[in-house]
């Protein structure tokens, strides 16, 4: 049997927050029971046939499901093959969980939360439209920790409108002495179509500036790996042995299943992404008809193109013999330009076999990724 990663997209969140232009909508629970049982559906056809290298609920707000379907939908899940020990991540938004949810999670077989907070400041929280406190917030960390959780990623975000240097260390610091496995830590960026682009358009947002950002981005390096987290990939840090296999699949360019609406696969050489509307993606599952919104067969320079600037993303980059045995092509035949060029410029370095971003390089991140398409 096919060995996969599988992410599970649950498209359902209690507010939107202002900065978030994921395929998640608020006030449509009046779906949730017709999505779970389409979605159930579809992990049947597609799933058992496959054995799962790593699990991720991720969305929207996984946890905001009514305990009802959340069951139903976790142990369907917990019925498939899976590797020995295999990661298996549910995305909660501190505002939805509960004790009794909490304990569906753990009994259906999921060992690793990943919780989204942002920032330890209540003011900026709601500042930011989270529907949560950081009390709220804590109480469920450290009752995850009591059902047993030893997996758990913290999300927090720098940059936000009229956070402080200050502000952003302290989120930094009280995050720390909560001890997660798990950090993440993005840059706010302001999407179109949410309220923090409108806001931006009409001048304001109160943004810190480039040089605050550049010292916040700084700072989660310095402190975080001054209390024993690694950078293992540009805004993910962890504990040794804790990175998050998951979304390392995606970095090395593995094969991935998506199910649910707007998910996308990379699977047999094509990148396949389901459609967005949750009614349609209902009647079509209902129906027996493909869900299917794009099936593009990947030429083989498109995918050197994601190799290399998904791979560069990891801060031990990209191996030369990986390049080798994957496309049958030296890499510096085809990037040898390229390649040389950064390296004098202080953005790339080659040790090892290895090719990754220097410090300056991260800085410039978006630059040098632009460098390698072909
Ligand atoms: S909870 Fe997550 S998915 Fe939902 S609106 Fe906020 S950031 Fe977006």
């Amino acid at each position: 049997m096919k060995e996969i990663a599988l992410y599970v997209h649950i498209p359902f969140c209690k507010q939107k927050c202002f900065y978030c232009d994921f395929p998640s909508y608020a006030g449509r629970e009046g779906l949730e029971d017709d999505y779970i049982n389409s979605l159930i559906k579809e992990i049947d056809i597609k799933c058992s046939d496959k054995v799962i290298k790593s699990l991720f609920i991720g969305g929207g707000t996984p946890s905001h499901l009514n305990e009802d379907n959340l069951y139903k939908l976790l142990n369907k899940l917990n019925c498939l093959s899976y590797i020995e020990n295999a990661e298996r991540t549910i995305e909660c938004n501190p505002g939805t969980l509960t004790e009794s949810k909490l304990r569906i999670i753990k009994d259906c077989g999921m060992n690793r939360i990943s919780m989204g907070l942002q920032t330890t400041n209540n003011n900026l929280l709601k500042k930011i439209g989270r529907i949560h406190t950081i009390e709220e917030f804590c109480e469920n960390y450290n009752r995850a920790r009591q059902f047993g959780f030893e997996n758990i990623n913290i999300d927090i975000m720098f940059g936000l409108p009229d956070q402080s240097i200050s502000d952003y260390e302290e989120t930094l610091r009280g995050i720390i002495k909560l001890k997660p496995e798990h950090i993440s830590c993005y840059s706010l960026i302001i999407e179109e179509g949410t309220p923090f682009y409108n806001m931006s358009e009409r001048g304001i947002l109160n943004l810190p500036k480039e040089d605050d950002e550049r010292q916040m981005y700084k700072l989660t390096k310095d402190i975080l790996e001054a209390n024993g987290y690694h950078q293992y990939e540009i805004s993910n840090y962890s504990k040794e042995g804790m990175e998050c296999y998951h979304n390392k699949v995606y970095w090395k360019c593995e094969e991935y299943l998506g199910v649910g609406v707007s998910s996308s696969s990379y699977i047999n050489g094509s990148r396949v992404k389901n459609i967005d509307s949750i009614t349609e993606y209902i009647e079509r599952i209902c129906s027996g008809k493909d869900i299917y919104e794009d099936v593009v067969k990947n030429t083989a320079k498109e995918d050197m193109e994601e190799f290399m600037f998904l791979g560069l993303r990891m801060i031990q980059g990209i191996n030369k013999d990986d390049f080798k045995n994957r496309f049958k092509k030296d890499i510096y035949d085809v990037y040898r330009s390229v390649i040389k060029e950064n390296i004098k410029k202080g953005l790339l370095k080659e040790e090892n076999n290895n090719i990754y971003l220097t410090d300056k390089g991260i800085e410039l991140s978006n630059y040098v990724m632009s460098e390698f398409i072909l």
